[in-house]
């Protein structure tokens, strides 16, 4: 294990003025954290953040960045807090080290390759600063390195994961090595015998070439030395990972791709870079197609260099790739080169791109994680600039771990549309990290979301309000305008079934099928709907349906009372209906044939009530509001006389009440209270005591003495009504209270 003056002395070795304080503190710290602990291999739990930092000194970072890689576990894995973090080391290294913690959580969730992106960008939105995703993927590297400890089953999944998101995370920050490392330990893993097989065939074939490549090396060396270029000129291995993909992507055998010698040429300056080049194409025919130039033109992740293809010395292929010093760091480092501290010579090389400010540094990180978020391929930049495509989003998990990404501000209803159209519409509440959370809840970064679900429910109109995802907001839109729909049908069937039977017929909706065309609708639904919403007389369908059907000629005995206490009422063109007379107002609430259930205004027809309301206990009877749907009024309501000569708007309703989901409902009172101060605040307290709730208030009436209000209340039932009316009779402030149309 390392020791601690050697972890100083390393990072002494490129950064002289190393605050040695912060590392030996955060060494003492972390390895009595750990203390006793052990890890899958035997080894001291502290030998690994141990080696992580030492992966990090590899790559020149600061002390700050390996001081946080010591600590990296601690909050997870000990009794450290981030109070004391920040205590012992200061909160902007607390900070780091909880977005690590933070991190650490995302490792229990199941990744799919599919959702691979998704998870990278979480990964992002989460570490904030990119010293936590270089501390992050150093871990990951060591836990890569030492994976053959791992118990088994958890070996592939590791292996998978990293090559599904910490390679690629790796390659986007521009770190080549850690990604070609990590890349080539998930290979051995997830695919032994390919793995096997081609290292083997590279070795052979590197065996057989040696003397081919060192003539190459030689002819290119000598090239420079004659045009007095300094420059080093190296063979590129081929690794393992990358000739099998290419293989499998690209359908190309072994030998095709394994004919090809690669070279890399590190020089002093750009100039030399171009010069060099310039020798190379006037000794050796290029390939066409194959040159690139990334020093004019850098990758999005700051890669330069030179690539080209030659026929070379011995007529094979040869890839070069020229670059500076400089470059060479970048493309092996990546974001790591850049490092957060000051480059200590603060000395720019002929590339001119060292960095020597700082706050150069600090934009060009800035810039590198908001472009992590995109696509490798420089053409895909220009597509994706949108920089809210990250900044935007939030990412949840579903309980089984699968990743979904939202808009940020989108709520639990947005997250159920998201994962299918069958989720939202039969949502009618949300976990959010196993607690029961209201709806409209703001989702956050790794929120787990849970919905529960219930077939009964109809997604309410109001959502459409909340969500903020044009998906769910079109699902909300269709779903209640199915509901309308179904409701209007369903009132239009009943319509129907009084017309046919007031004619002595039996409605069927096949009847209505070899009319369609008549009435010019496309389907039955159609025809329900429409003489639902009142579109259609149902006297027309009656004519379309029986060609002689004349409304005079129908028989005044067809149809039969059903029920004490209807009256049969003959209107002006001799037709015989039934209304409920004044002995109906007498019986229980029992069903009656045919009458239509009415639950409040959520049932299956477009129900709505009187101004003046009505409530359970009353008897009740609809009246047809072409366009509207029905209207419900206790029977005793005066304003069912405006209807008595249109027979064909009643409707036969009675109350279907679920006792589970108790609604309340609209009744009016009039109430005469005399003017006293507090009159009103003793009115509200007998509504309030009474458990029921005033929806709004007017006043009539004042007088000196005396104010007439009315108020409409809502109330469970009749009972309920008739207890609050005495109650208020009782008040001293109240001289009369009365229910309107009562
Ligand atoms: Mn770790």
């Amino acid at each position: 294990m390392m020791r601690q003056y050697e972890l100083v002395e390393r990072v002494q070795r490129y950064k002289p003025d190393v605050n040695e304080a912060l590392l030996n503190k955060a060494y003492v710290y972390a390895m009595q954290k750990h203390g006793h602990q052990k890890r899958a291999s035997g080894d001291p739990y502290f030998s690994h953040p141990l080696e992580v930092a030492a992966i990090l000194t590899e790559m020149h970072m600061d002390e700050a960045t390996i001081a946080v890689a010591l600590l990296h576990d601690t909050i997870e894995d000990t009794t450290a807090t981030r109070a004391e973090i920040d205590d012992l080391f200061g909160p902007e290294m607390g900070k780091l080290v909880e977005g690590l913690t933070k991190l650490k959580k995302l490792d229990l969730v199941s990744k799919k390759a599919e959702q691979a992106e998704n998870l990278r960008k979480l990964l992002l939105a989460i570490s904030e600063d990119v010293r936590v995703l270089l501390v992050k993927l150093a871990d990951r590297l060591h836990n890569m390195r030492t994976l053959d400890h791992m118990p088994e089953a958890k070996r592939l999944r590791i292996a998978e994961e990293t090559m599904d998101i910490y390679a690629p995370l790796a390659g986007r920050m521009g770190m080549q090595g850690m990604r070609e490392e990590l890349e080539e330990i998930a290979f051995r893993f997830i695919n032994p015998e390919a793995y096997r097989a081609v290292t083997a065939r590279l070795a052979e074939i590197f065996e057989r070439n040696k003397d081919v490549l060192t003539d190459i090396e030689k002819a290119l060396s000598a090239l420079f030395e004659k045009h007095a270029i300094n420059a080093s000129v190296k063979s590129r291995q081929k690794k393992p990972w990358s000739v099998f993909r290419k293989m499998e992507a690209k359908a190309l055998s072994f030998e095709q791709l394994s004919d090809i010698f690669g070279f890399r040429v590190v020089v002093d300056s750009v100039e030399d870079c171009y010069r060099a080049l310039g020798a190379i194409h006037t000794t050796w025919s290029m390939v066409p197609g194959r040159f690139k130039d990334y020093i004019s033109t850098p990758k999005q992740n700051d890669y330069r260099s030179i690539h080209t293809t030659i026929v070379g010395p011995s007529r094979q292929r040869v890839e070069l790739q020229i670059r500076t010093r400089e470059m060479n760091k970048i493309a092996e480092y990546g974001v790591a080169a850049h490092s957060i501290y000051k480059d200590t010579g603060g000395k720019t090389n002929g590339a001119g791109h060292a960095i020597s400010k700082e706050t150069n540094a600090y934009a060009w990180l800035r810039r590198t994680i908001e472009q992590l978020a995109e696509g490798d391929n420089p053409e895909d930049f220009l597509e994706n600039t949108k920089l809210e495509l990250f900044q935007d989003q939030v990412f949840c998990f579903t309980p089984k771990g699968m990743l979904i990404a939202l808009p940020r501000g989108a709520t639990p209803i947005d997250f159920a549309y998201a994962v299918h159209t069958d989720v939202g519409d039969t949502c009618v509440g949300a976990k959010v990290n196993g607690r029961i959370m209201p709806l409209m809840t703001e989702l956050k970064n790794g929120d787990e979301v849970e919905i529960i679900r219930s077939k009964a429910q109809v997604p309410p109109a109001a959502w459409e309000s909340v969500v903020v995802t044009g998906k769910a907001r079109a699902a909300i839109r269709r779903a209640t305008k199915n509901a309308i729909r179904k409701q209007y049908s369903g009132l239009g069937a009943r319509i129907l079934e009084r017309a046919f039977e007031r004619a002595g017929k039996t409605f069927t909706k096949e009847s209505l099928k070899p009319v369609l065309h008549r009435l010019a609708r496309k389907d039955i639904e159609d025809v329900l709907a429409s003489v639902g919403r009142g579109e259609l007389a149902s006297t027309d369908v009656m004519k379309a349906v029986f060609p002689d059907y004349k409304d005079e000629r129908v028989t005044p005995a067809a149809p039969k009372q059903r029920e004490e206490g209807w009256s049969k009422i003959r209107n002006a063109a001799g037709m015989l209906f039934q209304i409920p007379g004044r002995a109906a107002r007498k019986d229980k609430d029992q069903p009656r044939d045919g009458a239509v259930p009415i639950r409040g205004v959520r049932g299956d027809l477009p129900v709505r009530f009187a101004p003046e309301g009505a409530v359970p206990g009353d008897r009740i009877v609809g009246i047809v509001q072409p366009g509207t749907g029905i209207t419900i009024y206790p029977i005793q309501s005066p304003a069912l006389q405006a209807f008595d000569d249109q027979p064909e708007r009643w409707i036969d309703v009675r109350w279907d009440i679920d006792e589970r989901t108790k609604e309340r409902f609209p009744a009016r009172v009039s109430v005469t209270a005399i003017n006293a101060p507090g009159s009103l605040a003793d009115i509200a307290q007998v509504v309030a005591s009474n458990d029921a709730n005033i929806h709004t208030l007017s006043m009539v009436r004042t007088a000196p003495d005396f104010t007439e209000m009315l108020i409409d209340l809502e109330v469970w039932d009749l009972k309920h009504l008739n207890r609050l009316l005495s109650q208020l009779k009782d008040n001293s402030s109240v001289s009369d209270a009365r229910r309107v149309n009562g």
